[in-house]
């Protein structure tokens, strides 16, 4: 890597969000560099894999068996004793994250860009034109980057945003585990409900042939390793592959973009606040991010400030409100005790079974148990009658 070099965007983080920016600006002719700390791309990933079918599209990986690991067949939803299950088609699919990652930076490669790993972010200066110079450590030695654009795609604890003077993200810890177990059939994915996961949820995905990723979310370090304990004894003859722990922002940032720096997935916060689903949210975010960059150098955009604000108006319309949404459904789940979670369990099982189309949606499960007079008992007393008015504002407008 020479001392100096110029590219149209850098991308600061190697991760999923920042591998889609890069390959679509790539694939539209502008000049990218991609920049990882870790010493590969892709090495190690602590994620349970889950990802919506219209993702699978988006990455075009849908004939790629190698990149997927099993489509979702079956869905159930355990809380304590009590288990349901339905068949579904067209849902999605477990990937092999890391493959993914390393068939996205062969792509960029491919088409032109460039992929560093062992390079560290460490800093960012403004040109007299408004342009970036990245400073980052190359296997310890310096260097400076040159760019229009910066993506940061840094993940939470993101370092191009400490450079600006953001405000640290808030989270929430996530462990996953690759197993083994025979009690895990192929296809299945199942979430473990209840109010002993208060404020998160385990779950276990089916990797075929009885692997899976085994895992659960929790407040802190302490109680997500607790929450993961009490998850295992729900198993016997286990075999733990793989361990890893990692923070899960929650909440999106105020604001997503500052003259020509566009924040990404994690390093945005782009993360579900109720399933802690960040892949889709890491991809969209990726897409709109390139999309406004790209239409600077279409000279549909003049600035780095009207890319910016172009970028938070697509956030906006398709973020905000939905995470915003879900941020109460949250408030409720936590405060659901087990035979709420029971109640929970018959209703979706009174609207899914024999449903094959059923729409996972938000807005459709909002929907869904708002309609529903047993969820409106539960809620009574966990919201103001307020809160329930403008949710339903939000969601039958
Ligand atoms: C336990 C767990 C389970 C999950 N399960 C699911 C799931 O089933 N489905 C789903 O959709 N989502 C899931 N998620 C969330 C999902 O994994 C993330 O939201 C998504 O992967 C975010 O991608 P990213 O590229 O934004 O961030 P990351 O994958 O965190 O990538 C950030 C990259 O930036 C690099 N980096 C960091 N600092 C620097 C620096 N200073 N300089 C250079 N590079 C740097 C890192 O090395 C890393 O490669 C899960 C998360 C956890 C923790």
């Amino acid at each position: 890597m020479n001392a100096n070099l110029t590219f149209h965007v850098v991308v600061v983080g190697g991760g999923i969000a920042g591998l889609v920016a890069a390959d679509s600006l790539t694939g539209q002719g502008i000049s990218v560099a991609v920049i990882d700390k870790d010493r590969a791309f892709g090495n190690f990933v602590v994620c349970g894999e889950a990802v919506q079918k219209w993702v699978v599209e988006e990455l075009g990986i849908s004939g790629r068996p190698n990149l997927l690991s099993q489509e979702i067949k079956t869905i159930s939803i355990v809380n304590k004793g009590k288990k349901i299950s339905f068949n579904v088609v067209d849902v999605g699919f477990i990937i092999h994250k890391s493959e993914v990652i390393r068939w996205l930076i062969d792509r960029i490669v491919h088409g032109g860009g460039k992929g560093f790993s062992n390079t560290r972010f460490v800093g960012l200066d403004r040109e007299a034109n408004g342009g970036f110079r990245v400073k980052a450590l190359h296997r310890g030695k310096e260097v400076t980057i040159k760019s229009d654009f910066v993506i940061a795609a840094d993940g939470m604890a993101s370092s191009v945003a400490n450079a600006l003077g953001f405000q640290k993200l808030h989270g929430v810890y996530g462990i996953n585990s690759l197993i083994h177990s025979n009690a895990v059939p192929d296809g299945e994915i199942r979430f473990f409900v209840g109010s002993e996961f208060a404020g998160g949820y385990g779950w276990i995905f089916s990797k075929g042939n009885g692997y899976a990723n085994l895992g659960v979310v929790g407040k802190d370090p302490e109680d997500v390793t607790a929450k993961f304990d009490t998850m295992m004894q729900n198993f016997h003859d286990v075999s733990v592959l793989s361990y890893g722990r990692k923070a899960i922002p929650h909440g999106l940032r105020g604001s997503v973009a500052l003259d020509g720096v566009l924040f990404v997935g994690d390093a945005g916060g782009f993360v579900e606040p109720l399933s802690y689903a960040g892949i889709w949210g890491a991809v969209r975010s990726a897409q709109m991010a390139a999309n406004s960059i790209s239409k600077f150098y279409y000279g549909v955009l003049r600035d780095r400030k009207s890319v910016s604000r172009d970028y938070e108006k697509s956030v906006n319309s398709e973020f905000r409100k939905r995470f915003q949404l879900e941020e109460l459904a949250v408030e409720v789940f936590e405060k659901m005790d087990n035979r709420d979670w029971n109640t929970f369990l018959d209703i979706v099982e009174d609207h899914a079974s024999g449903k094959t189309e059923f729409n996972f949606g938000p807005f459709n499960v909002a929907r869904m148990l708002l309609f529903d007079s047993r969820f409106r008992r539960i809620l009574k007393g966990k919201v103001q009658n307020g809160i329930l008015s403008i949710v339903q504002k939000i969601i039958f407008r």
